[in-house]
């Protein structure tokens, strides 16, 4: 009910009166009076003029189901969405409702986790009412081994949709979105986004993958640790960002994406699009893998993902995600 009132009021520029509201919900029209108080009292600013009917002025950064729903247009991603004022980690909650049977494109969203966690065990900056935790369930049908190119279909497509919402956001130049190989997202230097993806399989069958996105929106203070290296999209754009419409264009993209990915069930269809946002292209990084560490010029990417690297002695060799991180020769990238 909120959800259709919400789609109404900001598919209609002025007013619509309660009548018409009233009509196309099929809901009296006390039930859409008391629908707008509790808009009102969640921090939108919905204008009521008698004769005229309601109109929506702005919205609030509101991060709800219903506000959600409401800016969603696509056909299975984040169409059915799981909210948590406060979670553990949207990874674990998404996997869970895999394994209960959710469908394909099922989003857990979270404004607070409590655990929320990189690769390897390390752990994400996740506090509350700032920022963006999101895990998205996919039900692909390809082999197990190919389920590490989602990582890439979701860095490419959280890389599209923070850019869209810069140019929305931004008057002046916007700042550069870049994507460090292969899951985090980086504007100026400085990490913006970390993608988790995680897989319950059989040998050769997915059961599910569960595709985690973190996005600092509205952080302005990090921990120490973190200081030099991470970044938000309010300390990028100079100001507040909504964060609903940034969830909203990702899903928009992911869908969209992961369609051409399906197509080939790999990067052929997306590389071009990865490699123009791959900050790691043409520059020298170091490799750091379990056994040894070294420098190498990164040459871009393979149709399934990996780091086409340059030894210093000319060998040439293209390093899984798996196995090992990249660092730029001077800093993070
Ligand atoms: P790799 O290159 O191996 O992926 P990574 O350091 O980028 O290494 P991730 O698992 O992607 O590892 O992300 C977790 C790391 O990101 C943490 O160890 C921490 O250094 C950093 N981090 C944690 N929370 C945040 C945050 N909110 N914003 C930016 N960086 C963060």
């Amino acid at each position: 009910m909120k959800t259709e009132i919400l789609k109404l009021l900001r598919g209609t520029d002025g007013y619509v009166s309660g009548q018409q509201i009233s009509e196309m919900t099929g809901v009296s029209r006390t039930a859409v009076w008391k629908t707008v108080r509790r808009l009102q009292e969640e921090g939108y600013q919905v204008e009521a003029v008698r004769n005229r009917g309601y109109r929506i002025v702005d919205g609030p950064d509101v991060m709800t189901k219903e506000e959600l729903e409401s800016l969603m247009s696509t056909r299975w991603a984040g169409k059915n969405i799981v909210y948590y004022d406060v979670t553990d980690s949207t990874n674990l909650r998404a996997r869970q409702l895999g394994d209960e049977g959710a469908p394909h494109g099922t989003l857990a969203v979270a404004d607070r986790q409590t655990a929320g966690r990189g690769r390897r065990g390390r752990s994400w900056e996740s506090p509350a009412g700032s920022s963006i935790y999101m895990s998205v369930l996919l039900r692909p049908e390809i082999p197990p081994d190919k389920a590490a190119m989602l990582t890439l279909v979701m860095a490419c497509s959280a890389a599209e949709g923070i850019r869209g919402c810069l140019e929305q956001e931004v008057s002046g130049e916007i700042p550069q979105v870049q994507i460090k190989w292969p899951n985090d997202i980086i504007i100026n230097g400085k990490k913006l986004v970390g993608i988790l993806t995680e897989m319950s399989s059989q040998i050769d069958y997915i059961n599910h993958v569960t595709v985690g996105v973190g996005i600092n929106v509205n952080m302005t203070e990090f921990p120490e640790a973190i200081s030099q290296t991470a970044t938000s999209l309010r300390l990028e754009c100079g100001h507040a960002v909504k964060r609903s419409p940034v969830i909203a264009a990702v899903m928009e993209r992911l869908e969209a994406n992961y369609d051409i990915f399906m197509k080939t069930q790999d990067l052929s269809g997306l590389m071009e699009k990865y490699s123009s946002m791959l900050v790691n292209r043409d520059r020298e990084v170091r490799v750091i893998g379990v056994r040894e560490s070294y420098q190498a010029h990164a040459e871009g990417i393979t149709k399934t993902g990996e780091l086409i690297v340059r030894r210093e002695d000319g060998t040439v060799e293209n390093i899984c995600a798996g196995e090992v991180s990249v660092r730029g020769v001077y800093g993070y990238v």
